[in-house]
């Protein structure tokens, strides 16, 4: 029997640029911008997605 072990999660994160913080999923399938400034926050990974920005808060 398997288990998946890939807990998605949303995460808070504050843009590099603009300081803009945005709650964003962690296997995010699409590119995820900061609302403000347009900046790539995530970046889909086949899975869990790349984080682009600064993590200051994971929500389980
Ligand atoms: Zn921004």
């Amino acid at each position: 029997m398997r288990i998946r072990e890939t807990r998605s999660k949303f995460l808070r994160l504050r843009c590099d640029d603009c300081e803009n913080e945005q709650i964003v999923f962690d296997h995010a399938t699409t590119t995820v911008r900061c609302n403000v400034c347009g900046r790539t926050l995530v970046e889909p990974r086949g899975g869990k997605a790349e984080i682009k920005s600064r993590v200051i808060e994971v929500l389980t």
